[in-house]
């Protein structure tokens, strides 16, 4: 039986693929219009928040726009719905449309935008530009009953701990006695109280993101038979995955700055790039960060790319990547349409394996406010 979620269960699914740690300090992501208590049926996954796109969630239902762009960038001193950016509040309170912004978690976590990027590009070998988060880990360790042993091994393993490398699930254990003495008024699993209890038990260790911290605790303690679980949490030096901003990689043949100009065209589906270098140079390892990359040129050509694709490049920027003997091509900061799809389908097959009733579309309409002519 399928469940019709409301905001709250939507935003708690699409945060275990985006968790808001990952932002960027001051990147004002979250909830910005609305409020998430309210079932919800159709989600609508924009990259701009403009009104033409506050219709398209009225006309398909959508209670709920996760938009990349924040609506709100700026504090509002006024909200005057003669204004578009005031219209664009307004319906969406009459039509109780809940606006979230996910911006640069969006960006970083991984098949976000830059790995969506990439992946259009065909970009083999690919690793993480600019390194921004580092994930905390932390070591659970619990001792179960050996008869739960499977289902609390097993529970651990669907929570995502004991993810290492290309291995999931992995545990260590080793058997052993537990002893406890039920007080009065307890119910014991096995047992009676007020007697000195020895039980064979598995301690079962496992290692977890630490943003995953409450998902594994809470599936454990699920699957766990006893009233009161014995259960330790350690924090560790080691670090997990790297995450950060765009993409550097190798493309799987080289090919002409001018060749790969077209290429680019083509896979990110823009009308125009501008480039920056001798068209016949030879180009094979390539760097992309979605959006404004102004400020990590430098970083593209110490790891040693060729070319550079990102968006908004500024003239005197230009001049410095020239000035580095990095060529450049910008197609423009819409390219990030591409999370529009992208996005749909990660939360959509989540919100499916959750038997969520809940329909999610990617906004059709186009944001791209120039025209190239
Ligand atoms: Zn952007």
């Amino acid at each position: 039986m399928s469940k019709n979620p409301n905001g709250h269960e939507i935003i708690s699914l699409f945060e275990t693929m985006y968790p808001k740690a990952f932002a960027m300090e001051g990147d004002p992501i979250g909830l910005h219009i609305g409020a998430l208590n309210r079932p919800v049926t159709n989600v609508l996954i924009a990259l701009d928040v403009t009104e033409e796109v506050v219709d398209e969630a009225i006309e398909k239902q959508a209670g709920l726009i996760i938009a990349h762009h924040p609506l709100v960038y700026r504090p509002l001193k006024t909200i005057h719905t003669d204004t578009a950016y005031g219209r664009i509040i307004e319906k969406c309170i009459k039509h109780d449309i809940a606006v979230y912004a996910a911006h640069t978690n969006v960006d970083i976590a991984s098949g976000g935008v830059n790995d969506l990027l990439a992946e259009a590009l065909g970009l083999v070998q690919t690793e993480v530009l600019v390194p921004t988060y580092e994930e905390n880990l932390k070591k659970l360790v619990v001792f179960v009953p050996v008869s739960h042993r499977e289902s609390v091994q097993q529970a651990l393993g669907d929570s995502g701990a004991g993810h290492i490398g290309n291995y999931s699930s992995c545990t260590f254990n080793v058997e052993g006695t537990g002893t406890f003495l039920p007080l009065e008024g307890t119910k014991p699993y096995t047992g009676t109280a007020g007697k000195l209890e020895h039980v064979e038990e598995v301690r079962i260790e496992t290692i977890f993101p630490a943003s995953l911290q409450r998902k594994v605790v809470r599936a454990m303690l699920a699957a766990h038979p006893y009233e009161e679980v014995a259960y330790d949490i350690y924090p560790l030096e080691n670090k997990g995955n790297v995450l950060g901003l765009g993409k550097i990689g190798y493309l799987p043949e080289a090919m002409t700055l001018e060749q790969f100009a077209g290429y680019v065209k083509e896979r990110l589906d823009v009308p125009a790039v501008r480039v920056v270098g001798t068209l016949q140079d030879t180009v094979e390892k390539v760097a992309v960060v979605g959006g404004d990359g102004n400020k990590y040129i430098k970083q593209a050509k110490f790891k040693g790319a060729d070319v550079y694709v990102t968006g908004d490049l500024y003239y005197h920027v230009a001049h410095d990547a020239m000035m580095l003997g990095l060529h450049v091509v910008d197609p423009g900061h819409n390219v990030e349409k591409i999370m529009k799809a992208g996005v749909q389908k990660q939360l959509q097959q989540k919100a499916t394996e959750k038997k969520l009733a809940v329909t999610v579309h990617a906004s059709t309409i186009n944001t791209e406010p120039f025209t190239f002519i």
